[in-house]
């Protein structure tokens, strides 16, 4: 998180506002944020924005010597379009960028400081890609071919980015449960019907999101970035309705995240293993909708 409908609404949102404008000045806040040495940082001052890619996760910031700044966000990056020579307020704000338009300023919540700015020449710019399919621009069979390099269940192959581009945790639950096809179902196992499925409803799921985030960053910058919205079917919504069949949607807890998806629609009625939840009821763990639901009664 932020995954690849976040990153494509920062990035046309930049596009409005930088491209052919001045880089004047770069200000680092975080020792930690700046992994590359050469190109310096201060190379790129004075220089103009030419464009913006998306490599991976990644935003490129392209300027007028193919000197490019390369953004990862990580899991709590987040930019802001701010007036220019914007104060860096607060322990969370770990560089602005001041452009002749405005300043962009980057912050990352909490104390992990994994988000990262790579300065790096034009020809170096695809080292910086984890290689992930680009779902846009491969077919069924290449994306299958992606899929399958590891014997792994759907719900971890969807949100590797050496496997898909742009991929993660929220996105991966909405394209499950478009596909109807269950988080732990071993890519080996898939059959051909399915693969059609789930590739047509990762195009189909993310097309949708790209174009609702894009339109609302037509109205304003993208502030309110999160993994977490009310459209979304499934993910981040344990307990509520599944849209399709009205059933409450279910979880895999993990240490830091989970995994959300519908039993009825997606894995036959059956409710996966809750890591902690099994362990408090060990044997007596509900298999199916229907134990789950007889157990709640008791
Ligand atoms: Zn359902």
């Amino acid at each position: 998180m932020p995954e690849l409908p976040d990153i494509t609404a920062y990035i046309a949102a930049l596009e409005e506002r930088i491209v052919g404008h001045t880089l004047e000045q770069v200000r680092l806040a975080s020792v930690f944020l700046l992994r590359t040495v050469d190109p310096p940082v201060r190379s790129v001052e004075g220089r103009t924005v030419t464009g913006l890619r998306r490599i991976g996760k990644r935003i490129a910031i392209g300027l007028d010597t193919d000197i490019w700044l390369v953004l990862h966000l990580m899991i709590a990056g987040r930019l802001h379009w701010k007036g220019k020579g914007a104060k860096l307020a607060g322990k969370n704000a770990l560089a602005a960028f001041d452009f002749s338009s405005g300043s962009l300023v980057l912050t990352e919540a909490g104390s992990k400081r994994r988000t990262s700015l790579h300065v790096v020449r034009g020809k170096d710019l695809e080292e910086m890609n984890p290689g992930g399919v680009e779902i846009f621009e491969t077919d069924l069979a290449g994306f299958r071919a992606a899929l399958s390099v590891e014997n792994r269940t759907l719900k971890r192959a969807l949100t590797d980015p050496r496997l898909i581009s742009g991929g993660g945790s929220a996105y991966s639950d909405e394209i499950l449960h478009a596909a109807q096809l269950s988080p732990v179902t071993l890519t080996p196992k898939l059959k051909e019907e399915e693969w059609a499925r789930l590739f047509a409803a990762t195009r189909a799921t993310m097309t949708a999101w790209m174009e609702r985030l894009g339109a609302e960053a037509k109205k304003g910058f993208p502030e309110k970035v999160t993994a977490f919205r009310p459209e979304m079917a499934v993910h981040g919504r344990f307990g509520l309705p599944c849209p399709r069949c009205g059933e409450k949607v279910q979880r895999i807890r993990y240490a830091d995240n989970e995994t959300n998806y519908c039993a009825k629609c997606q894995t036959g009625g059956k409710v996966l293993a809750d890591r902690s939840l099994s362990r408090l009821l060990g044997k007596d763990w509900p298999r199916t909708l229907d134990e789950l639901e007889a157990l709640k009664r008791k």
